[in-house]
């Protein structure tokens, strides 16, 4: 038997981030973490970048926990022991806990389809999911298929394509994205996929599958079938629970926390993919660091109340330009409303305002305006008046030079580089973009933090430059 202190079951980004703040915020005892994996863990958004043979697979690891902490990979948690406090592992030995934080994740969804998985429950020969750095280099022959339409489905399908394989989404909506996505961006988006060469089957649902062939249902209510070498399933992912719910914790679709991550137990919390917040979308990274933080603030504080993000998706697809900002259809109707459809050019805005401020966006095709929007949108400020010049990429912002950021604010999402990581490597010695980007991997993901690196390396030069001794000139008797 091991330990006391903090466990955490869990070794994905989100428990990354955890024991990351727990040690910023100044909690020094013990914390000793548990994956069932025992291949280093990765930051999955970069996985599509793996798949398309942009990135090596060592590029996308995370690094490894900060300081003193014990991580034991290859260990699986199978049992949680409330009244004892005990987390028992898989290979018979046993954890003492303070205090337990789940951060188990989610696992893909596999449908209950015909075919799709073999006698011993896992996906079948030529089916495949997305989740793992084992996934992402999976040898899948020349035609892919990829069943769903979701993010996932889209950024693979567009990540396969550039691979050079021949790929075929089916998706049972009438366009991509239908939960995100209006019809007329939807349609947008389709075309895009159709240019970039991917084959869509949309209004098609799957019925079934044997080796090479996915049997499905075509829009007239016709039967038909795509030919393939693989199926990759995007399908939506499960969070994990089965921990929690027999160890007799609350869960619905995920572990019931409350706003500061309690579980039932107030010694057990859950945050990231495996948990259900009140205030969180599930499944997304800007949620599950949230939760990350408050959780860590107040297992090292004491208190903590929870910020929830703000939700942005931001494929990581070269060339695509969308993003969705705040919810699809917010629970209360903006003050103001602004849409605007290019159709010869691709490209499509809807802007959600309310007070001033930009509640919710979707866009697509306007390359320039996306990372302005995205910073309004995320640090709530006033949207300026001349909204097409927004759009439109031109200048817009208040005449105060770039926004310095505190150092926790995160600049980089896809590699969850924060302001500080940057001035630190900065004062490194790490002076370009380039520079920072090989010192922090800041820029690397889907390129959409450029401006925003750049503007904080400026501010940094600046800073520099005010602060730096007034050079005497040779000579002057001083
Ligand atoms: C290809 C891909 C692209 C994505 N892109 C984006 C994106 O652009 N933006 C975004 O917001 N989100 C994205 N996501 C979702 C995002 O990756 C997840 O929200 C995030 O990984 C959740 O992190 P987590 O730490 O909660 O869980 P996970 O990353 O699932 O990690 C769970 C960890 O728990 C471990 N574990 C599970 N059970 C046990 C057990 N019993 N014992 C010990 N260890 C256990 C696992 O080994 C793993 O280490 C993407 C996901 C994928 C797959």
């Amino acid at each position: 038997m091991t330990g006391t202190g903090i466990l955490v079951v869990g070794n994905g980004p989100v428990a990354h981030r955890f024991v990351e703040r727990l040690r910023h915020h100044g909690r020094t005892d013990r914390v000793t973490v548990l994956d069932a994996a025992d291949s280093p863990a990765c930051h999955r958004p970069l996985l599509t970048s793996v798949l398309d043979g942009s990135l090596p697979a060592t590029a996308v690891t995370l690094a490894p926990p900060p300081g003193d902490t014990l991580l034991a990979a290859g260990t699986r948690a199978v049992r949680i022991d409330r009244a004892r406090r005990l987390v028992h592992t898989e290979h018979g030995d046993a954890h003492r806990y303070d205090r337990l934080v789940l951060a188990t994740g989610a696992t893909p969804h596999v449908p209950d389809l015909p075919g799709l998985r073999g006698p011993d429950g896992r996906p079948a020969p030529g089916v495949s999911t997305l989740r793992t750095l084992a996934d992402a280099v999976r040898p899948r022959g020349e035609r892919v298929t990829v069943l769903g339409g979701g993010v996932l489905g889209v950024e693979a399908a567009l990540a396969l394509r550039r691979a050079g394989h021949l790929v075929t989404l089916v998706h049972r909506h009438a366009w991509p994205l239908n939960r995100r996505l209006d019809r007329a961006a939807g349609e947008l988006l389709a075309a895009r996929l159709a240019a970039a060469g991917v084959e869509l089957r949309l209004s098609t649902t799957a019925t079934g599958y044997s080796p090479g062939r996915l049997a499905l249902t075509r829009p007239d209510g016709g039967r038909g079938a795509v030919e393939g070498d693989a199926l990759l399933l995007c399908t939506g992912a499960e969070p994990a629970t089965a921990l929690a719910r027999a160890a007799g914790l609350p869960v619905r679709a995920g572990v019931l926390v409350d706003a500061d991550t309690r579980t039932g137990d107030p010694r057990v919390h859950a945050i990231g993919d495996c948990a259900e917040h009140p205030d969180e979308p599930p499944g997304t990274l800007r949620s599950g660091w949230a939760q990350a933080e408050t959780a860590a603030r107040l297992l090292a504080t004491g208190t903590a109340r929870h910020r929830p993000s703000r939700p942005v998706l931001r494929p990581r697809t070269p060339g695509l330009d969308l993003a969705v900002l705040g919810e699809p259809e917010p629970a209360t109707p903006p003050d103001e409303t602004i849409q605007l459809t290019d159709a010869a050019r691709g490209r499509y805005a809807r802007l959600h305002l309310t007070g001033g401020r930009l509640t919710g966006a979707v866009l697509l095709g306007w390359e320039r305006a996306i990372a302005d929007l995205v910073q309004l949108h995320q640090r709530d400020l006033p949207v300026p008046r001349d909204r097409l010049a927004l759009l439109l990429g031109r200048p817009t912002r208040p005449a105060t030079g770039p926004v310095e950021l505190p150092d926790h604010a995160v600049v980089c999402h896809c590699n969850n580089v924060t302001a500080g990581t940057l001035a630190h490597a900065w004062h490194a010695g790490a002076r370009s973009t380039p520079e920072l980007a090989a010192a922090t991997r800041a820029t690397t993901g889907c390129g959409g933090c450029a401006r925003g690196v750049e503007a904080l390396r400026a501010v940094l030069a600046a800073r520099a430059d005010t602060t730096a001794p007034t050079r005497q000139p040779a000579g002057s008797g001083r």
